[in-house]
């Protein structure tokens, strides 16, 4: 069976850019109106990133991709309302971002808590967002089953591998059900062979789960495997240089597939073409 046969271009996708309208508010939308970052004051003032406009439909799965020191971190720590923008508006869902509430955040190190179980981390992420005792064990399991961790429940998180500490970061994101999962750079720390089994992962996650994912990464690779839309930002400040619909479907093609495709070759080679022309 040959792999593009599959890969079958979805012209509704590719030509019809769901991005072009507002995102009206709806749960898991993003909206970012000429939002701007400034850090420092006099001589060391430092504009992060910015002016941007981007408007997020509930369900994409957006990648962020852009040369180091572009504005990346600071763009999603404004979507995840860790910090207001000196400029301009950022709303989620048609409201402000709450941090803890209107969306999951994943980060490079996966921050958990090294004495707890794995279970225990899970356990702890479902009492902070109100899971009631009686139904937390078994969403716990079914956390664990979805990202392949339920073999090492009773694991102290010290006892297992950094790709396994990132799937329990996931999980632990995944536990507040927000509409929204933001992820910064999650797997850069982690070999490749991990790194593209958890690539292969959260693609399956992030269709079953049906959220908003926002996903900052500087590897093309990574962009055109997992996302449905890429935006490539500029060097510092970053600004929005390409802005693309992935016309690779999202189910029906497992990762091998997708990897071999020629679609995906084509995509993987304009990204990295679009962040090597915007990092000069
Ligand atoms: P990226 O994630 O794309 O690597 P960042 O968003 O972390 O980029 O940073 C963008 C720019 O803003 C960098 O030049 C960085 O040094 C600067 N920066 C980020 N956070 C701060 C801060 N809290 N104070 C001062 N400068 C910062
Ligand atoms: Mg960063």
């Amino acid at each position: 069976m040959s792999s593009s046969s599959k890969t079958t271009v979805a012209p509704s996708t590719a030509t019809t850019p769901a991005h072009t309208s507002s995102a009206d508010g709806r749960p898991g939308s993003i909206s970012l109106r000429g939002v701007s970052q400034i850090y420092g004051k006099g001589a060391d003032r430092v504009t992060a990133v910015g002016p941007v406009d981007l408007e997020v439909e509930p369900g994409e799965f957006l990648v962020l991709v852009g040369a180091s020191g572009c504005g990346k971190s600071t763009l999603l720590r404004l979507i995840a309302g860790f910090e207001q923008p000196a400029e301009g508006g950022v709303e989620v869902s048609g409201g402000a971002a709450v941090p803890g509430h209107t969306s999951g955040v994943v980060f490079q190190q996966p921050r958990l808590f090294p004495w707890r179980t794995v279970g225990g981390n899970i356990d702890l992420a479902l009492k902070y967002a109100g899971v009631a005792k009686s139904e937390r064990l078994a969403r716990r399991k079914e956390l664990l089953e979805r990202v392949g961790l339920i073999d090492v429940d009773k694991r102290r998180i010290w006892e297992i591998s950094g790709g396994q500490q990132q799937r329990v970061a996931i999980a632990r994101a995944l536990a507040a059900r927000t509409s929204l999962l933001l992820l910064d750079e999650p797997f850069a720390a982690l070999d490749a062979l991990t790194r593209e089994r958890l690539q292969d992962d959260l693609r399956t996650v992030s269709v079953e789960s049906g959220r908003t994912n926002v996903f900052v990464t500087h590897s093309a690779e990574e962009a055109a495997f997992l996302g449905t839309r890429i935006v490539v930002l500029t060097k510092r400040p970053g600004r929005i240089v390409l802005d693309i619909a992935s016309p690779i479907l999202r189910t029906g093609l497992s990762a091998g597939e997708l990897r071999d495709s020629p679609e995906y070759t084509v995509l993987r080679t304009q990204v990295h073409e679009a962040i090597k022309g915007a990092a000069e």
